[in-house]
């Protein structure tokens, strides 16, 4: 990392000086000199991205520059903690106020903030709305010292999502009572409805806009079809990520619990987190989370907002999630730090069943749920698509781009078959179904008829008298599952009543005639990943980004004990001390004098301060 020259901007000097980084990422630069130069901005950034340092570094270099304390709004106690924690062993004087702290400790964080001792403080909107807090902040306005307001999760003041919190319709106060104070608004949320909500609600007409590359390079998305998917869990989690922390998410609280169990019995560490769960529990299991290397956590979706560790290695779904913005904010927690990870899902007919039937029994308006089915049809679109899945997903948020030859469909790109005739004997069968009695039949019956497979049903029915029986013996069956599941997700069928039967969509016709030509994927038999499909672990960039020969590998160990203690002694995550891929780029250099172990990236001022002789001896001595 080169030095930073006395003339270089006071923004690179505190990205080098307090976070030992060479360089700003993406849109960082930009976003943080305009907010430096007193700028209002709304940012979109995907997950992961490095939204943090947009408004740490503005605070930081207009503290200095005598413009007082940036107020964080954040809607996580968890979130500000963390967050709280990293700065401290940055050396940057922060500090959180909400309902965790006892009074004594809440009135020195008052006074501190009162006397402009803080650069950042961080408080939830409910805590920031009450009188107390915004005569505190009047007093610092009036003294100059009110310096930057940065709105985390802005996406929250948004109805549109599910993440919406009342308490953030408030923050409209910002704009009206402290004019003249920028404003910095983040998300990861970036569909045109939740952006024109944040822009309408926290009066930010006049913000610029600044909309980061969604893309995440170092993610690898892969959706397989669903088998017996936790098998399928175990195998890739085995094949690819054995002793890595991930995260994975399933709908229902059983099936979380189930999942988690089934795990352990098989050698996985993994542990349940679902609201349900005792809050103590929660905190537990997050806990170990965050501070022990390679446990897998299994959640509903109530886990993952303002979890912010670097190394999560994957995140695999076992379920639909219900939009592609959801997917991508939970697979967007994998790879924080660059480092190579995977986005796994497995998906089947039973998922596009019950995302449809969720929407349709509903409690929302006829709008909302017809916004939701667009959202569910983008998102099947992605499952069933045999293109590159990354355009896909860039394209869903109006980026366009190349093949990216990192996800399954470019690295192994699927045969296609045309189903468009299998298609129309499907529908026709159906559609004798309702001719011949008037009843409606499910997916297992069906397939049954068209394979010509005299089962007593089949019989009782007098269905092996249709037209239709045995039209489709030619395909086999996880073919026709393959159909059937498409023409649902197309919205060609769809499902009725308990007991999930077909019934034809009014677009089903234009299928009968022939109009829409089905291009599938060809159904796998048997799942065909693995080692051999992929070319196994060994030919991914792994962290710690290797080659470590021997040496380097034991100094990486000891340096990864030494970090533990010290995360231990400080009540911080071990990540928050320092990032692995800092540990690895220290262990293979091997740097003999503190001015060699400054050049390495993520060792800023302060901990090059209070540990680098520490590190000096913990290399010299493994
Ligand atoms: P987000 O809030 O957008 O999800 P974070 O702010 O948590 O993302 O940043 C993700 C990770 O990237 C963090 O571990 C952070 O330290 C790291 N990071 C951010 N900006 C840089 C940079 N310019 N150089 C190196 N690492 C960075
Ligand atoms: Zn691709």
């Amino acid at each position: 990392m080169t030095a930073p020259t006395p003339d270089s901007p006071p923004t690179l000097q505190v990205l080098h000086e307090v976070f030992g980084y060479a360089e700003f990422r993406g849109d960082q630069r930009e976003i943080v000199e305009h907010v430096v130069a007193g700028g209002d901005a709304l940012v979109l950034m995907p997950t992961g991205g490095g939204k943090s340092l947009c408004y740490q570094v503005p605070a930081i270099v207009r503290h200095r520059a005598g413009q007082g304390v940036t107020v964080v709004v954040s809607p996580l106690i968890a979130l500000m903690h963390d967050q709280v924690g990293a700065l401290g062993e940055l050396g940057v004087p922060a500090a959180f106020l909400n309902s965790s702290l006892d009074a004594e400790t809440a009135r020195q964080v008052e006074r501190d903030l009162l006397a402009g001792r803080l650069q950042l403080l961080y408080a939830a909107p409910e805590r920031l709305l009450t009188p107390r807090f915004l005569a505190m902040l009047d007093s610092l306005r009036e003294r100059g010292l009110l310096s930057l307001f940065a709105i985390d999760e802005a996406h929250c003041v948004s109805q549109w999502g599910h993440d919406f919190r009342e308490e953030y319709l408030g923050l409209s106060v910002l704009h009206e009572r402290f004019a003249g104070v920028p404003r910095l608004a983040l998300t990861a949320t970036a569909d045109d409805h939740t952006r024109a909500d944040i822009i309408a609600r926290l009066q930010l007409e006049d913000a610029r806009l600044f909309v980061a590359s969604f893309d995440r390079p170092n993610i690898r998305y892969t959706i397989v079809e669903k088998d017996e998917p936790k098998k399928q869990l175990l195998r890739f989690i085995r094949d690819e990520h054995d002793g890595d922390a991930g995260i994975v998410y399933c709908q229902s609280r059983k099936k979380v619990e189930d999942t988690a169990a089934w795990l352990n019995d098989e050698g996985v560490a993994a542990l349940p987190y679902h609201a349900g769960l005792d809050a103590e529990v929660r905190r537990r299991h997050q806990d170990r989370f965050l501070r022990e290397d390679g446990i897998v956590m299994v959640a509903t979706i109530a886990f993952g907002m303002g979890i912010d560790k670097p190394d999560v290695r994957f995140v695999a779904h076992l379920d639909l999630p219900k939009t592609i913005e959801s997917y991508y904010q939970e697979t967007g927690r994998a790879g924080r730090d660059g480092a190579a990870a995977d986005a796994w899902m497995t998906y089947g007919l039973a998922d596009v069943v019950n995302q449809r039937r969720m929407i349709d029994d509903g409690e929302a308006a006829e709008d909302f749920k017809r916004l939701q089915r667009g959202k569910l049809d983008a998102l099947l679109a992605l499952a069933e698509g045999h293109g590159c899945r990354r355009v896909r997903l860039l394209d869903y948020f109006g980026q366009p781009s190349q093949a990216c030859g990192n996800c399954d469909n470019c690295l192994q790109p699927p045969a296609t078959w045309d189903a468009t005739e299998a298609a129309r004997k499907a529908l026709s069968c159906i559609y004798r179904f309702h001719q011949n009695g008037g009843q409606r039949f499910g997916a297992v019956h069906l397939i049954d008829v068209l394979r010509g497979k005299a089962t007593d049903k089949v019989a009782q029915h007098g269905h092996t008298e249709l037209s239709t029986y045995g039209i489709g013996a030619d395909v086999s069956e996880a073919q026709w599952r393959s159909v059937l599941r498409q023409l649902v997700a197309l919205g060609h069928l769809h499902t009725e009543g308990e007991f999930n039967t077909l019934a034809l969509s009014a677009s089903a016709r234009e299928v009968l005639r022939g109009d829409i030509q089905l291009l599938l994927r060809q159904a796998s038999e048997s799942p065909k990943r693995g080692k051999s499909a992929r070319g196994g672990r060994a030919a991914r960039d792994k962290p710690p980004p290797l080659p470590l020969d021997d040496a380097g590998l034991l100094r990486f160990t000891a340096l990864k004990a030494w970090r533990g203690e010290v995360g231990r002694s400080h009540n911080v995550p071990a990540y928050v001390v320092f990032h692995d891929a800092t540990l690895a780029e220290m262990a293979r250099e091997c740097p003999q004098s503190l001015d060699a172990l400054a050049a390495i990236s993520g060792v800023g001022a302060k901990k090059l301060e209070a540990y680098g002789q520490e590190i000096l001896r913990v290399l010299s001595s493994a």
